[in-house]
């Protein structure tokens, strides 16, 4: 429960109890928490994932999230509302746009878990490209996808060299900026692969596929070769070691900046979800309420814990976050229970 909810609900509990000791107890019990502190224990687990670590403005889609993480703490520790007018980063759009349209379930491999935006040839802004090595959810206005997911098991992965083959994506429609390498130059921005270049090494049409800059995000670099690198190594060691199917979903949100004249946005946090299949080659099937998940969200910066197990949260978290369906086509009943463990590696 969020602290002002709770203030009204005792305010009005007060006055129509007025002389009640009872509610003394409780009353000294929310006065006594530090500031900074969320204001209840559930408090942290039904807002958004930047609560782990630092929000600021531009990790939120719209001005309502903001506003509930302002409301769910003592203090306004993130200082989300600079001038005290306790409304929280009042440049945001009051609420987002809801999903597209929903879509029909694909044949496409890499969208057997579900298409977490209905991503279709609609929308510039969530435009579907689906290529063999890996499908995705363009976003014209940002320069960069909204989500990318791929399949990874024992066959994607062989002794192809690294490809380096950075360039534009010909195949945007007509009228879509096409992000060029050269747009990182100077940056101090790394183009960091969503798909990893080491995924994909069966063959070079698969390695280069991974070097198309729709697959490409303005990364940190101590992000991209730090932890981000760890959890590449370590989706990869769960195909090298363990010999399991993966599906692996992974995109960035938010705005801390633009580059090219504003047609490439720099997101604030980058996310990965990994499902890791109880039994390989049943598709959908293979996900169980029991079924492995590996869940981070972590800031798009270089001052960052190390390990990658620090930034471990709950798909359910990144819903709320970007505002996606992940997992739709797995029963809502094990996307329920799923979605809501913790990611514990
Ligand atoms: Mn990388
Ligand atoms: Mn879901």
């Amino acid at each position: 429960m969020l602290k002002s909810a709770l203030w009204a609900g005792l305010g009005g509990l007060w006055l129509g109890l007025s002389g009640c000791e009872a509610i003394l107890p409780i009353l000294t019990d929310i006065l006594s928490e530090a500031p900074g502190q969320p204001v209840s224990v559930q408090a942290d687990r039904l807002l958004p994932p930047c609560v782990d670590d630092d929000c600021n403005c531009g990790d939120f889609r719209d001005q309502a999230l903001a506003q509930q993480v302002l409301d769910g703490f003592e203090g306004d520790p993130f200082v989300l509302d600079r001038d005290g007018n306790g409304l929280a980063c009042e440049s945001l759009p009051p609420v987002s746009s809801g999903l597209d349209p929903s879509v029909p379930p694909s044949d496409n491999l890499h969208l057997t878990l579900g298409n977490p935006s209905n991503a279709a040839t609609g929308n510039p802004n969530n435009y579907l490209i689906e290529r063999h090595q890996y499908a995705l959810a363009y976003n014209r206005d940002r320069g960069i996808a909204n989500w990318v997911s791929w399949h990874l098991d024992a066959r994607w992965l062989g002794n192809t060299e690294r490809q380096n083959d950075f360039r534009q994506d010909g195949g945007l429609p007509a009228g879509f900026y096409q992000v060029t390498p050269n747009d990182y130059r100077n940056s101090g921005y790394d183009r960091g692969h969503i798909v990893p270049s080491a995924d994909r090494t069966a063959n070079v049409k698969d390695n280069s596929a991974t070097f198309l800059m729709t697959n490409i995000l303005p990364q940190a670099p101590e992000n991209n070769q730090g932890l981000w690198r760890g959890l590449e190594e370590f989706e990869r060691d769960l195909v090298y070691q363990e010999d399991r199917e993966l599906f692996i979903l992974a995109g960035g949100y938010g705005e801390k900046d633009t580059l090219a004249g504003g047609k490439l946005t720099i997101p604030t946090r980058l996310w990965k979800v990994i499902v890791v299949l109880d039994q390989p080659g049943q598709g959908v099937a293979g996900v169980s309420a029991n079924s492995r998940i590996i869940a981070i969200d972590v800031p798009n910066s270089n001052d960052l814990l190390e390990d990658w197990r620090s930034y471990q949260t709950t798909i359910d978290r990144i819903e709320l976050a970007t505002g996606y369906d992940l997992l739709s086509q797995v029963p809502v009943e094990i996307q329920a229970v799923l979605e809501a463990n913790l990611s514990q590696e």
